[in-house]
């Protein structure tokens, strides 16, 4: 089906203001995931996005179904009515935290920039689509498959939101999720959560403690020491004192996230090596740190022997995330995100294989990997749009992290965040503070999708 892309420009041009107007409603809503109540399974905030998202749809000419608060859509009709294809996004958010320049709750524009928790994960995202739709309708473009934007509340916090839709009604024969990077995400590496405990119990280490989610690298790590003999020396980002025989260590490194390690330093992998290095423990004890050594040394899982790589996928990661003592005996955590060629229950075994004398090693949740062939008409419509529209040559590629469309049985991530566009400092990542997002580029992807869901009426699903 022809495009025409002038035409395309005009209507952005003319619903420009609306689009931001729009997305500002939505971040009024703080749809962060409350306690569950009768009618709103993910508590009232979520509920309330989602029912002022379908609002929008209708007020843009749009049907609009509400799947019982946990997820609706906004739908055109095309000729075949069983077959539809899809977007998703959600309209839940995460936490503010402290810090924001301004209300995170009152969207604000500065240099091209809109501000305010969710304008980028994913209210404009969400806006966006509902506005392609409205392209599609207002220029009453011949549709053979029925499409559908669809609008989740709960993907921060479990994706309860399209589990249960694809539970109870049919799912889409194609569908993209505009909540991740550009160009065309079709792999997410399975996703690993494991716990190693020890078998000794706590002597000259009172306590220990860093981190606080299994996801993240935590940059601070402070053990309590029974000290007997001299203080030791401090280290590289590593602080000491003492204080009535009791040695407080200090450990310092660089956060991340756990499926991108490159270039972090896990403050408890700083941590253990001083406590090894300086004989600040049991024997016992020095025997369960030295598997966190071993851990610690690598976010390959190469020190573990878990480390995996099927040139499909980039190689498996692995890191430690929080470190505590807990009914008598130090836990660590575990977040992997490992390839094909392996899974979590090989993860598990070869912990308790090779370290089992020192400590056990569980699995705490899995999800398996997501791969789908790039070379689907359906996915290269997407990359080819994108590559026409922005003038590059981008290729398709492949994440550590989850979202929605490892459950769908035919989806990828496409867009609308651009990593490799350098954004000014002052502009606040997705779940970070100040959270930004280009106008420009926002738009632009909206030019993407109405294109794609055009060309997507020609594919043979
Ligand atoms: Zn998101």
């Amino acid at each position: 089906m022809g495009i025409n892309l002038k035409d395309i420009d005009l209507f952005i041009e003319e619903n420009k203001e609306n689009i931001l107007r729009d997305i500002a409603r939505l971040v009024a809503v703080p749809s962060i995931e409350g306690e569950p109540e009768e009618g709103a399974p993910f508590g009232k905030e979520p509920k309330k996005a989602l029912e002022l998202g379908l609002k929008i749809a209708e007020e843009l000419g749009l049907s609009a179904r509400n799947c019982e608060n946990y997820i609706g859509y906004a739908e055109l009709s095309g000729e075949e009515k069983e077959k539809y294809i899809a977007t998703v996004t959600h309209l839940d958010v995460v936490p503010v935290g402290e810090g924001w320049t301004k209300s995170p709750f009152e969207m604000w524009e500065k240099d091209g920039y809109i501000i305010g928790r969710g304008v980028m994960d994913d209210k404009g995202p969400s806006v966006v689509c509902l506005y392609a739709l409205k392209y599609l309708k207002e220029k009453n473009i011949p549709l053979r498959y029925t499409v559908r934007a669809l609008l989740g509340a709960n993907e921060e916090t479990g994706m309860g939101d399209v589990q249960y839709f694809l539970k109870n009604y049919p799912a889409p024969a194609f569908a993209f999720s505009p909540d991740s990077n550009f160009p065309v995400c079709n792999g997410e590496k399975g996703i690993y959560q494991g716990m190693i405990y020890s078998k000794c119990a706590p002597e000259k280490i009172v306590s220990i403690e860093g981190g606080m989610a299994f996801n993240v690298i935590p940059d601070k790590a402070t053990a309590v020491l029974k000290l007997e003999g001299k203080v030791p020396a401090a280290a590289e980002n590593i602080e000491v004192f003492e204080k009535d025989g009791l040695l407080t260590v200090n450990a310092f490194g660089k956060s991340g996230h756990a499926s991108m390690p490159e270039g972090t330093v896990n403050a408890i992998g700083v941590l253990v090596n001083y406590i090894l290095d300086n004989n600040l423990c049991s024997e016992a004890e020095a025997e369960y740190l030295a598997v966190l050594k071993a851990l610690h040394s690598c976010p390959y899982g190469t020190g573990i022997g878990v480390d995996a790589d099927d040139h499909k996928f980039s190689p498996l990661t692995i890191i430690g995330g929080i470190i505590g003592i807990k009914d008598g005996k130090f836990f660590q955590s575990l977040d992997s995100r490992y390839p094909t060629n392996t899974s979590g229950a090989q993860i598990t075994a070869t912990v308790n294989e090779k370290f089992g004398e020192h400590c056990i090693c569980e699995t705490v949740a899995e999800m398996e990997p997501f791969y789908i062939e790039p070379d689907s008409a359906e996915i290269q419509t997407c990359i080819n749009t994108y590559n026409e529209i922005t003038g590059e040559k981008a290729e398709l590629y492949t994440m550590g992290g989850g979202t929605y469309a490892r459950d769908f049985p035919n989806a990828v991530s496409f867009g609308p965040e651009h990593p490799e566009r350098p954004m000014p400092e002052w502009v606040g990542a997705v779940h970070c503070v100040d959270e930004g997002a280009s106008v420009e580029f926002l738009l632009e992807a909206l030019k993407i999708y109405i294109a794609t869901l055009i060309r997507l009426q020609d594919v043979e699903l």
